[in-house]
């Protein structure tokens, strides 16, 4: 039998067991999805296992996708450009980082029929999911993304990251003022996640205007105190299970080469969301 893991930490309220195992099982393989809960000092021996002939690839989450780069054999073009890995796949016999972070978030704006070309945006967090998204923001045509987060210094690197690369985007740094002329709100942090749900994660006093799209990555509560607030307000609230969905679609696809059973995937995300009182 073939196994992936999910490497990270922590990594208990995962859906991505559920996602992926009822998609294996539709595409008839039998192979395995797992949890691998590694602290940081046990990370290279978790990439060593990564290397056994029964292991197929894995996935990567908080607080490793910055990091697990300098453990592997090499980088694809998405991870190398976006300095972020969220999928380890095997290619002749190498760990290669790659990231669908950014191909999940474009199809769940697709899904909600929302086009950023041109839009204004403000992206809470500065981390490998923050990275990913400014990089597919600005691909799509965003006119600007301002960056705001609790440690300026990671913050600066992406707003850096960002302008070596698209030098026509106009950038901002932890200007909270942006969120009053925002016209799409993402968070890329934890900050409202179970079991927190009633944390927000945007600054002391500032509110969301009307007619905004809020995309919240966190998807466990479904309705986050961020989408719940904005609702409230007349902004435009969607959930992170979407993205989930679809960045773990692409990331079936790099490992099995088999197309994945993207309804199969959303069905089993909402069961065990429902399961683990997410909804
Ligand atoms: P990461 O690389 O570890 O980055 C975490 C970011 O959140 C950093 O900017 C960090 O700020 C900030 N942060 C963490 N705790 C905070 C707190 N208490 N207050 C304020 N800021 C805080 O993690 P990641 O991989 O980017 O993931 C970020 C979130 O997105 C996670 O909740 C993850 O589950 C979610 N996610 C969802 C999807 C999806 O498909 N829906 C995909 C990817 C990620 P500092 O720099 O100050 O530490």
């Amino acid at each position: 039998m073939m196994h992936i893991f999910l490497i990270g930490y922590p990594i208990g309220h995962s859906l991505s067991p559920a996602i992926h195992n009822a998609a294996l099982r539709a595409v008839g393989l039998d192979w395995r999805y797992e949890l691998m809960e590694t602290r940081p000092d046990e990370v290279p021996a978790a990439v060593a296992r990564l290397r056994a002939a029964d292991c197929a690839g894995a996935n990567v989450t908080i607080p490793y996708k910055e990091r697990i780069g300098e453990w592997l054999d090499g980088l694809g073009e998405s991870a190398r450009r976006i300095g972020a890995v969220n999928t380890v796949i095997k290619r002749d016999g190498k760990l290669i980082g790659e990231n669908t972070d950014g191909i999940g978030f474009m199809q769940a704006l697709r899904d909600a029929h929302i086009d950023p070309h041109r839009a204004r945006v403000v992206i809470l967090g500065a981390g490998g999911a923050a990275r990913a998204i400014a990089f597919a923001l600005a691909e799509a045509g965003a006119q600007s993304i301002v960056v705001l987060n609790r440690t300026p210094r990671r913050a600066r690197l992406v707003v850096d990251l960002l302008s070596r690369h698209f030098p026509q985007l106009e950038l901002g740094l932890n200007l909270a003022g942006a969120l009053r002329s925002a016209d799409m709100i993402v968070n890329a942090t934890p900050v409202g996640m179970s079991p927190k749900p009633y944390e927000s994660p945007l600054p002391t006093g500032s509110g969301v205007p009307r007619g905004t799209v809020v995309f919240d990555l966190v998807y466990c509560p479904a309705e986050t105190q961020f989408l719940r607030d904005a609702a409230r307000v007349g902004a435009r609230p969607l959930g992170g299970l979407g993205m989930l969905v679809h960045q773990g679609a692409a990331t079936f696809k790099l490992w099995t080469g088999r197309e994945p059973p993207l309804e199969v995937m959303f069905d089993a995300a909402r069961l065990a969301l429902g399961e683990s009182g997410g909804i």
